[in-house]
């Protein structure tokens, strides 16, 4: 009987159980028990879940209360002493590192005042880890088992499950050295790090688990040799403790590990885990050095994306695998962990039949896994593979995915329209006249707090209890008070304050054919933040202006220029589920076509600043170098040009990234005038140097609008002026680090105005 097994499940709960009581407990109207309970609670029904759909293996120690990188800092004492000075709980800690932390002292406790540590991209993904960040003095060691507490939870339960960790090479390489350690190489602590891990793995072995899984995505990454290295010490050295761990299946995901595969040969595991579903190519490499004990871990369930399995393709896949080592050693499995797909396709009573059929979530993943296996394994699933086919093909037949209109459009795109008519110099000339902007010129990234009133007032716009007038009168008072506000505190370049928009992407994909909604399809960005992405189901295109009525307003009520804001083409793409069926660049183009009809209707609107962010772009990156990522470099480069470029000269185009680094020559191909990027938690000194060189203006992020911590005007002051050691003056923009939606208007106050008041303070210097 071939197994089936799931390498995780999201961990938000169906109803998004857990950002609620987070959330309630950050706001200290929760009780940490409470936070406890609805995490057990969580963790139970998961479990039941996937032992009530016959998963033969169960993850545990896949649930996080921020983020699992992040938890296993906590677990080997990665904390640096800027935390671990308060002796806060342990909880507490990790809220702390996760997202900082300012309070004010009380009669009991001292105040505390810590900014977050730095938060990464998750690999290719919209998901963001907490990074690792050591210094000389770090001491691994155990601090706590949450490991071993929740594989006994789940076996409390009768459920014996196979606890999952991040493994040691990739724990440190996907960290950093802290800043007063910048010498340290973190791959160099791997000795120190290794009989850590070996004493939690035996202490969960004592407690009855007989298998782990331990993640090394990063052998989806071009390694350094350093690297690639590591990983055999490591797994040669787990190999001589045997007797003491539990099994271990080594998984990778997200990519093809061909490159990296003499690192993975004959290592003393008792199961590799591949994921064939981004990476089908691999099969026959990776199935050439599963060792004669060792068991594959066949991933085909897609666990990024929505599509239901095609039945038939997977089956044969894994019979193929079946074929060649015998199915006693083959496991059906997830490609990667769940966590990156909505939790259950049931909960949706909204959706088009036709289109539901097609999708599949974490939920209906589960079922697909074990199908699967029974059907390699001979049992009777005719039912089950007839109905699956049927969706598959009615899918690929359907009205809905098709638009000729849109095919022949894109198809008719020429060189011409994706380049601005005149290079920057000659814009910037044009633009300074018409802006006439100060030297330190001050703006924000677009959002402003997306207060509970807002929430309130949409939802009743969307269940209908108030009419669409009383809706834009609302709507409209919202920007009238962002308006004023930045008008008062002196920022220079404004923004309507995007009260209308839920969510970037969803926003714009819900005024775009082709797009398809859920009701309640919530997958975790990063710690209690969540997004829904929108589905691409078919061709894409834009029937009527989607965001210059609000645009309009807010420049029809202040004389300063208001920035018009628009989500680029590849954000759109990479924030949604995409269509498996159409690549990836004809989605991106056809999207550019939609956003570019919007800046012209923008700009002939009066709007002469419009920022179309791309926070996305980086992340699209493919994860290794090559003719992949070369390609993918130009297209998006290319649709966001398609998008941006039929404008005057003199309409100035901005565009914002965020959290990744970003190399000066990707951004420098969008050709945008002016760039706003991430860079409150950058420490390293050489990033802003290496954009020295960047012909056009940038506003390097100035505070990290993810902490609720307002930076003091002096503190931004000692910024600007470590940057000006290495930046010039003239192309320098004054600008958080991103969207303050998630913030609240008291912070947001503070901070804005200390920012605009030291960007006063330099103007006075130059
Ligand atoms: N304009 C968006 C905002 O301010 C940008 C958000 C983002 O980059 N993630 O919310
Ligand atoms: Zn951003």
């Amino acid at each position: 009987m071939v197994q089936s097994a799931i390498l995780g499940f999201p961990r938000i709960g169906p109803n998004r159980e857990l950002k609620k009581i987070t959330e309630s407990y950050w706001k200290g109207k929760a009780s940490v028990e409470e936070l406890f309970n609805v995490g057990r609670e969580i963790r139970s029904a998961n479990w039941k879940l996937q032992k009530d759909s016959g998963v033969d293996i169960i993850p545990s120690n896949d649930f996080s209360f921020y983020d699992q990188v992040l938890d296993l800092s906590l677990l080997f004492n990665v904390i640096p002493e800027r935390y671990a000075k308060y002796n806060l709980a342990p909880i507490d800690t990790l809220f702390a590192m996760g997202r900082g932390l300012q309070r004010k002292a009380t009669e009991t406790e001292k105040a505390v005042d810590v900014t977050a540590l730095e938060m990464v991209k998750w690999f290719d993904s919209n998901y963001h880890y907490v990074r690792p960040t050591f210094s000389h003095s770090t001491e691994f060691k155990l601090n706590g088992q949450k490991p071993v507490d929740e594989f006994l939870e789940a076996k409390e339960l009768g459920i014996q499950t196979r606890p999952v960790l991040l493994g040691p090479v990739s724990y440190l390489f996907l960290g950093k050295a802290d800043k007063d350690s910048l010498d340290l190489e973190p791959l160099s602590l791997l000795e120190k790090l290794l009989p850590v891990y070996v004493e939690i793995l035996s202490k969960l072995k004592a407690a009855g688990a007989t298998e782990v899984q331990l993640d090394e995505p990063i052998l989806v990454l071009d390694l350094p040799q350093q690297a690639q290295e590591a990983i055999r010490k490591a797994y040669q050295f787990f190999g001589s403790k045997a007797a003491s761990l539990p099994q271990i299946t080594l998984a990778t995901y997200f990519g093809t590990v061909v490159p990296n595969l003499d690192s993975l040969k004959n290592l003393p595991v008792a199961a590799l885990h591949f994921d064939f579903v981004r990476a089908p190519a691999q099969f026959d490499d990776v199935l050439s050095i599963v060792g004669e004990n060792q068991k594959l871990s066949v991933g085909v369930v897609d666990g990024r994306n929505i599509w239901k399995n095609d039945f038939a393709k997977s089956s044969a896949l894994v019979n193929k695998a079946i074929e060649k080592l015998g199915a006693d050693r083959v496991v059906v499995s997830s490609s990667s962990s769940l966590l990156h797909t909505p939790v259950d396709l049931e909960n949706e009573t909204k959706l088009n039949p036709e289109i539901k059929d097609w999708f599949s979530f974490a939920t209906q993943k589960v079922k697909e896994v074990v199908i699967i296996a029974k059907n390699v394994s001979g049992e009777d699933v005719s039912a089950e593979l007839k109905a699956n086919a049927q969706s598959v093909s009615s899918r690929a037949s359907s009205k809905i995915t098709n638009d000729e209109a849109v095919q022949k459009r894109v198809a008719s795109i020429d060189e011409k329209m994706a380049k601005r008519a005149v290079p920057f110099e000659e814009r910037l000339a044009e633009q300074s006249k018409r802006f006439n902007l100060p030297l330190f010129p001050t703006t924000t990234i677009g959002s402003f707090p997306q207060t509970k009133d807002i929430r309130i007032n949409r939802n009743k716009f969307a269940k209908g209890t108030i009419t669409a007038e009383e809706y834009e009168k609302f709507i409209n008072s919202e920007i009238e008070a962002v308006i004023r506000f930045q008008e008062e505190i002196g920022l220079d370049v404004l923004v309507h304050g995007e009260p209308e928009r839920n969510d970037m992407v969803q926003y714009f994909g819900e005024q775009i054919n082709g797009y398809t909604f859920t009701t309640n399809g919530w997958v975790q960005s990063y710690g209690s933040r969540y997004v829904r992405p929108p589905i691409i189901v078919g061709d894409l295109s834009r029937p009527k202006p989607m965001s210059v009525k609000e645009s309009v307003y807010a420049q029809s009520i202040t004389t300063k220029p208001v920035k018009g804001m628009l989500t680029g083409p590849v954000t759109c793409l990479r924030w949604s589920f995409p269509r498996d069926d159409v690549d990836q660049k004809t989605q991106a183009l056809q999207l550019a076509l939609a956003l570019r009809d919007e800046v012209n209707d923008l700009e002939s609107a009066g709007i002469r600043i419009i920022q179309v962010d791309e926070p996305a772009i980086r992340e699209g990156l493919p994860l290794r170098a090559g003719a992949e990522r070369s390609a993918y470099l130009k297209w998006a480069a290319e649709a966001f040009r398609v998008a941006t470029s039929g404008v005057a000269n003199d309409t100035q185009i901005h565009s914002h990234f965020c959290y990744s680094d970003l190399d000066p020559n990707h951004i420098k191909a969008l050709d945008a005038d002016v760039v706003s990027i991430e860079f409150s938690k950058k420490d390293d000194p050489n990033y802003i140097a290496e954009f020295k060189n960047y012909p056009n203006h940038i506003g390097l992020g100035l505070f990290d609008i993810h902490s609720p911590r307002v930076p003091s005007k002096d503190e931004f002051i000692s910024k600007i002026q470590t940057i000006l050691k290495s930046y010039p003056a003239e192309k320098f923009w004054v600008n958080p680090d991103c969207g303050l939606k998630t913030r609240d208007w008291e912070e947001t106050k503070l901070s804005l105005t200390h920012m605009v008041e030291a960007a006063k303070y330099f103007r006075e210097q130059y």
